[in-house]
């Protein structure tokens, strides 16, 4: 059992000089069989094996990790967590995953740094404005709180932004999301795994799944990995990037394609930016870390791949747009620079649940957006394997929306995609 993380224990390892540390997880050997596995060590995946145990008792449960846990998309992302969406489904499923995360810190006895610092969208044109005031409507009907802001309000919240009528991209209002905020990633990541490693979850790194053992009549009994054959009753898959390379390897195929997404960091400064800002015209999004770097996000590359760097063109027109829109900034130094590879669908909406072969669930299409989800999309998937039905939140987000044609366009409706 491990001891928990507080105050008190902080003091005595300091006093003692630090020795009662224990590992914050096992590094386990996989066992011949499981009840579950859960392949991909993200946030998704290390999330719906703590709540398998924690929501269903069922703990015998691996988590399979190519690399290392949170080193795909959750230990890559800007860290924005929001609720904002257009469509009655994306917001209560949202809203679910922000209210598990403001409770996070407590649920995993993990200091997750779950900051509410709030998120402000900017209006750059008639245009936006009008869509904006739609989009505030739509999210006040859907019980999420957000509100229209002028240009002042802006001005006074965003004090190095440019919102001088010379402007390259004018402001002309916007809206803010209080409750919006930002997290750290890793922690998000290492909370879920000591978590599910003390209710007895196996999380295995460096073990590749390269294929899928199936029964005669199609159902799923365990996967081939860079360490042996591991059998199983079900699987859950959440590989983000590499959703449609499982899927080929289990014989089906999804709607997803996979593009590199690239984030940016700069050397740290004085604290210039208490909140996240968005602008609807650039794509841009920046806040600002607790250690001070800039935290810098925009558009995806424009070709599919599923190499995590990025190329420059994006990289000069996300920088650009921010260093035209905060002018201070412009001087800025930048320390770093990474991609991760995210699954995009074409309704900019996860799927999750069930897929083609039995037995094996999957979380997927979070695209640009899936960090703020995971305590939801956890929750959801775990669910599912568990009872063997969808979760009411999930049930608009299954695969089969794509035969039938009801889709839930939140790029189309919102004007943001990520
Ligand atoms: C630059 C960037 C910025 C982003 N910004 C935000 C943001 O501000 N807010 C937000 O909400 N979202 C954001 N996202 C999206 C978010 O990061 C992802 O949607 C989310 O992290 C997906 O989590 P996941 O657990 O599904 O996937 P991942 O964290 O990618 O985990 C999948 C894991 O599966 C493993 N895997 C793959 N194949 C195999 C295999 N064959 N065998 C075993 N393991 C395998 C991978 O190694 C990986 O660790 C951003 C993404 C990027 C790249």
């Amino acid at each position: 059992m491990k001891s928990r993380y507080s105050v008190w224990k902080l003091i005595k390892e300091g006093l003692g000089g630090h020795t009662g540390w224990g590992p914050a997880w096992r590094n386990a050997a996989p066992k011949a069989s499981y009840d579950v596995l859960i392949i991909g060590g993200g946030g998704h995946g290390l999330a719906t094996a703590y709540y398998l145990a924690k929501n269903h008792g069922i703990h015998n449960v691996a988590v399979l990790e190519k690399g290392w846990i949170g080193g795909g998309n959750t230990g890559r992302n800007t860290t924005v967590i929001r609720s904002n969406y257009y469509y009655p489904a994306s917001a209560r499923l949202y809203d679910f995953s922000v209210s598990l995360y403001e409770r996070l810190h407590k649920e995993l006895n993990y200091n997750v740094m779950f900051s509410q610092r709030g998120i402000i969208t900017l209006a750059h044109s008639r245009h936006d404005v009008e869509a904006a005031t739609r989009w505030v409507g739509a999210m006040n009907c859907n019980g999420v709180a957000t509100k229209m802001m002028s240009v002042p309000d802006i001005a006074r919240r965003v004090p190095f932004l440019d919102v001088s009528a010379t402007a390259r991209f004018p402001v002309l209002g916007g809206f803010i999301q209080e409750k919006a905020g930002t997290a750290r990633h890793d922690a998000v990541a290492w909370g879920y795994a000591r978590a599910a490693d003390t209710l007895g979850i196996d999380i295995i790194q460096n073990c590749e799944v390269t294929g899928f053992k199936r029964a005669a009549d199609g159902r799923v009994t365990g996967v081939e990995t860079s360490r042996g054959v591991i059998g199983c009753k079900k699987v859950g898959m959440a590989v983000a990037g590499s959703s449609t390379v499982l899927a080929d390897l289990a014989g089906f195929r999804l709607p997803v394609t996979s593009y590199a997404l690239q984030a940016f960091v700069s050397e740290p400064v004085k604290p210039v930016i208490d909140t996240v800002v968005l602008s609807l015209a650039t794509g841009s999004y920046i806040s600002q870390s607790d250690k001070g770097g800039l935290v810098i996000g925009g558009a995806l590359d424009h070709y599919p791949s599923y190499a995590q760097r990025g190329n420059m063109p994006v990289a000069r027109n996300v920088l650009g747009a921010i260093a035209e829109q905060y002018p201070a900034l412009a001087r800025v130094r930048f320390l770093r620079q990474w991609a991760g590879i995210v699954d995009v669908v074409p309704d900019s909406s996860p799927i999750i649940g069930t897929t083609p072969v039995p037995g094996l669930f999957m979380n997927c299409g979070w695209g640009t957006g899936g960090f703020k989800a995971i305590p939801a999309g956890g929750t959801l998937l775990a669910h599912h394997i568990a009872t063997g039905a969808p979760h009411a939140l999930a049930e608009p987000f299954s695969l089969e929306r794509f035969t039938t044609g009801a889709l839930i366009d939140e790029a189309a409706a919102s004007g943001i995609a990520h």
